[in-house]
């Protein structure tokens, strides 16, 4: 595989957050960016990290970012008008610091959008604790100061790249319908495409199947990415956009009062709440309904007429069966109301075999419904980048595409990945995404369903949510 360098950073690179993303993405950075080594610094206040990074000779700021310490910390380590932070930590405000990137004239790139410490667990109000509520403060700073320094909000996986499949997938469908499969130059074309193409929703459908051969310990939170990050979503309620085809409402289901009104959130917790969705390697599944940014900014991107009252627009959601061990991990912490003390985050050489298939299931349309996505194994991980496991690339290489991106479009103010341009995001981020493939199904969420209990369905409307939510 060749490596080509696809830009220049002048400047400072600032790497905030050196878990199991920033250590896959660093040497993603050092193979596809020409930049002064010696202005590349780290930020993350975890000791144990300390040699690693002074063995890599990197300069290391052992410093934990807070509201109070975050302008002196990061503004003593950048140079105006150049560098680029680069933010893949948890427990920072990615607001905060996107703002201050901007009023320095410094590109920002992070991959959710991250409340300070203490947020998901001392807001008391379940509305205020949603992904819409944290996604529309960053909207409400695009919209108060638009345009100026890029700031690439939500740009890994999911939220990230599942965006661009989301675009690959409509001209897909176009193609194999019979349709004009050119893309549309705007987001008022996409979403007449997307409405035209009569897809209902989409899942963002992921099956995680990267296993060891040790079996998990009790009392331990095992996960392929950060645990901390893990439970922080799962315990936020269950969330989706929500579409113009759903007739039914779940009665713990609560819309928004303000913003894109795209989303509705529900009274439970994601990672409690499943969902049934379909992947291909093992067919019909179930789900969790954890919140994600990408179920509120694809409803809303995709939206045609008013906010308020719209003509067209998908039901969105994640359906996300993590690895097995985090399926365990879920059960045990929600059985015993107790979250573990010990996390484990499964290394890219302890595990034996699996794949992350991360996708978007375009449901409801001509064809029934399209899984397009990567089907990444650990395996071919090893041999394409260092440091991370399948789903850490997926992850890694969507903030690098991101990255040039920015660089190519230094100021387009605050953007999510909805909003750039999905074609160049893909070209550099496929050679490392495995098999990109798109895969067409008859399954419904009706299909084989169990008829011996009592079940409220929507026979009429198989794709209707009241028929994929499974409680
Ligand atoms: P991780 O838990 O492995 O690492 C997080 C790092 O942040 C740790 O090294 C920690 O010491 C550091 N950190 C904690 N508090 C900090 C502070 N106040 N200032 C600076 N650094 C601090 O997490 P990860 O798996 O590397 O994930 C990193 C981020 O990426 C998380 O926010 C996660 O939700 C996000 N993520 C996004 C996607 C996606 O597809 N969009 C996928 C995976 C992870």
């Amino acid at each position: 595989m060749s490596h080509p360098v696809h830009a220049r950073i002048d400047g400072p690179v600032i790497l905030i957050g050196f878990g199991s993303i920033g250590r896959g993405t660093l040497p993603l950075i050092e193979r596809h960016f020409d930049f002064d080594r010696d202005k590349l610094v780290i930020v993350d206040p975890d000791p144990a990290l300390a040699d690693d990074i002074a063995a890599r000779g990197i300069r290391h700021v052992p410093q934990a970012l807070t509201p109070a310490n975050f302008r002196e910390v990061l503004g003593g380590l950048m140079e105006p008008g150049t560098g680029f932070v680069v933010n893949l930590s948890v427990d920072t405000s990615s607001l905060d610091l996107m703002r201050f990137c901007r009023e320095q004239g410094v590109l920002y790139i992070d991959t959710v959008v991250e409340p300070w410490a203490g947020f998901y667990f001392d807001t008391q109000d379940n509305a205020d604790r949603t992904n819409y509520a944290l996604r529309q403060a960053v909207r409400d700073e695009k919209a108060a100061n638009p345009g100026g320094t890029t700031a690439v909000s939500c740009c890994g996986a999911n939220p990230g790249m599942v965006s661009w499949f989301v675009k690959d997938a409509l001209l897909k469908l176009a193609a194999d319908t019979g349709r004009d499969a050119t893309a549309p130059a705007d987001r008022a074309g996409w979403a007449s495409l997307m409405q035209d193409l009569g897809v209902a929703g989409v899942h963002i459908a992921e099956r995680d199947t990267q296993v060891r051969l040790a079996p998990r310990d009790p009392g331990v939170f095992v996960n392929t990415w950060s645990v901390e990050g893990f439970i922080a979503e799962g315990f936020q309620p269950a969330e989706l956009g929500w579409g113009t085809a759903e007739t039914w409402m779940p009665e713990d289901a609560h819309r928004q009062d303000r913003g894109c009104m795209s989303g509705i959130w529900l009274d439970r917790p994601g990672a409690n709440t499943r969902v049934r969705t379909w992947c291909p390697t093992p067919g019909p599944q179930f789900g969790f309904l954890v919140t994600h940014n990408e179920a509120i900014s694809i409803a809303d991107y995709y939206t045609v007429g008013s906010p308020a009252d719209p003509e067209y627009r998908p039901t969105c959601h994640y359906a996300y069966h993590p690895c097995d061990d985090a399926v365990l991990s879920l059960h045990e912490m929600f059985g015993s109301e107790q979250i573990q003390d010990v996390h484990h985050i499964l290394d890219v050489n302890e595990i034996d075999s699996g794949i992350d298939e991360l996708g978007v299931l375009l449901y409801g349309h001509e064809k029934n419904a399209l899984w397009y996505g990567s089907r990444l194994s650990n395996e071919e991980t090893k041999a394409l980048a260092p440091d991370q496991n399948a789903t850490g690339l997926q992850v890694s290489s969507a903030v690098l595409a991101g990255m040039v991106w920015a660089l190519e479009n230094p100021r387009a103010g605050i953007v999510e990945t909805d909003e750039i341009d999905h074609a160049r995001c893909l070209e550099i981020q496929k050679p490392y995404l495995g098999p990109v493939e798109g895969h067409y199904t008859d399954w419904t969420p009706l299909t084989n369903r169990q008829t011996q209990f009592p079940e409220e369905l929507d026979e009429e409307n198989p794709w209707a949510f009241r028929n994929t939510l499974a409680g």
